[in-house]
């Protein structure tokens, strides 16, 4: 019944150690109502039942975890009978989900360490494509990957189990893999996406050990599956610690195989106004995940990836190709490579593309074309990616505040003003030598615009 808590080790995997309730910070207060009832109903029932991984992580460090996850003795038919509001979920790795309104909290049975011969554990070249065989908590805790996700609360007397000294690492703030690095980046190559997200999250070091194989390793990301670094993109880029992720995977030489054409820009020594508008745009994006206001990936994709669009564009129009065309062909070229290795859903690239193509529209200050490019459903996100890429040039900074004002007047008035003052045209992305043939654009006597500022005064 009652999990045993003598300090004996009983596994060949280490001595492991039990931290009582009065030596951890861990209060039942800060665990929520679902995960609570899931561990006591277990409990009663006769199961082992602990709280595990990232939240016990980010309670002992007085975090305040999002969801909770619980290890158990149960199988997951088992944990199916207990609780009504379950289902079993997964092949790969079967889950127990149980269901409280809103939250879900995810139930796994231990799993072991060896390979049966039935099938349920399976290796492919050393990635792990199954992991169904179950086992005991200390075989639990040495498949998960970094030791500070190896901590396990025990419902029965409120302490913390530790098997693999991750209750020292914590103390330390390092992220340490379990186990050999090579074999676990073997397995699973999204390991090393984790380490570099984990530690900016934490603000935790690597251990030496840990980060020294992602120079040889790294590559092995690139066989990864696409919706899986999609995912792990998502929790990189959108969980509220973007910029922070973004400098860790450049700093550990990871960016490159998950961003191949972002690193190739920002290694070259790209003009600082290319890290300026990524790192603004993750920036933003973080202060308004803390703000619980909504956030999408499209448009921080959209300014991962405009530089490399942006030059391709360029180049294609240096060799006479249409401006409109070549912007659309660079767009979708720089995509097309980029989603052969994070898979960006299509509904997403079709928003990366819109915004891409209204950058050059936002020039066209015509009475007609601003109006319309008004209209456009896009239009904000266009605008936002408009003002965030202001530091590229004076010229740019005089757009984004034309179209801010612009935005903020009455149709009307904003027609009026065009139809007396037009501002001038501006040098833009699509402004190609070879449009200078048949300039569509009547260039307006200078001083007619004045700077955008001096529209202000209505
Ligand atoms: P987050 O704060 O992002 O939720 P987390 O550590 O909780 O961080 P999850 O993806 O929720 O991350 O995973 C829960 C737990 O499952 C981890 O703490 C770890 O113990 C284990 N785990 C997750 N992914 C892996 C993996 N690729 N290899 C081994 N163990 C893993
Ligand atoms: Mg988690």
């Amino acid at each position: 019944m009652n999990p045993e808590h003598s300090a004996r080790n009983t596994s060949d995997t280490g001595a492991f150690r039990i931290i009582p309730r009065a030596e951890h910070a861990i209060s039942r207060k800060s665990i929520s109502n679902g995960a609570l009832r899931v561990l006591y109903r277990l409990h009663e029932a006769g199961y082992q039942a602990f709280l595990v991984g990232g939240a016990v992580r980010d309670l002992l460090l007085g975090g305040h975890p999002k969801d909770f996850d619980v290890a158990t003795d149960a199988t997951p038919e088992e944990v199916r009978a207990l609780f009504r509001n379950c289902r079993l979920i997964g092949r790969r790795f079967r889950l127990a989900h149980v269901v409280f309104g809103r939250e879900i909290v995810e139930v796994a049975t231990f799993r072991g360490s060896s390979d049966d011969g039935s099938g349920d554990r399976h290796l492919v070249d050393g990635r792990l494509v199954r992991d169904n065989v179950y086992g005991t908590i200390e075989e639990d805790a040495v498949r998960r990957d970094f030791t500070v996700n190896a901590l396990y609360y025990n419902i029965a007397d409120f302490s913390v189990r530790d098997a693999v000294g991750g209750m020292a690492d914590l103390e330390h703030r390092v992220l340490r893999l379990i186990g050999d690095p090579d074999q676990r980046y073997h397995e699973d190559p999204v390991r090393m996406l984790r380490a570099a997200r984990l530690a900016a999250k934490l603000g935790f070091e690597i251990a030496p050990d840990t980060a020294a194989p992602f120079a040889t390793l790294g590559p092995l990301l690139a066989e990864a599956a696409p919706a899986r670094l999609f995912d792990e993109a998502l929790k990189l880029f959108l969980s509220g610690y973007g910029l922070a992720s973004f400098r860790a995977l450049e700093r550990y030489g990871l960016l490159e195989h998950v961003f191949p054409a972002t690193a190739r820009v920002l290694q070259a020594g790209a003009a600082t106004h290319v890290r300026e508008l990524i790192e603004r745009t993750l920036a933003n994006t973080d202060a308004r995940v803390r703000e619980d206001k909504p956030v999408t990936p499209a448009f921080l994709f959209a300014a991962l990836l405009w530089e490399p669009a942006r030059r391709l564009a360029q180049a294609l129009i240096d060799e006479g190709t249409e401006p409109t065309l070549a912007w659309s062909h660079a767009g979708e070229r720089v995509l097309r490579e980029q989603t052969h290795r994070v898979a960006v859903p299509r509904r997403f690239t079709i928003a990366i593309e819109e915004i891409w193509g209204m950058q050059p529209r936002f020039a066209q200050r015509s009475k007609k074309r601003a109006l319309r490019l008004l209209e456009h459903p896009r239009f904000r996100a266009a605008y936002d990616f408009l003002v965030l890429r202001a530091s590229e040039s004076a010229a740019l900074a005089e757009l984004a505040t034309w179209w801010t004002e612009a935005q903020e007047l009455e149709r009307e008035a904003l027609a009026e003003r065009l139809a007396s003052a037009p501002p001038p045209s501006t040098p833009e992305e699509g402004e190609a030598p070879a449009k200078r043939k048949r300039p569509r654009r009547r260039r307006r006597k200078r001083g007619a615009g004045a700077p955008a500022a001096g529209h202000g005064g209505d």
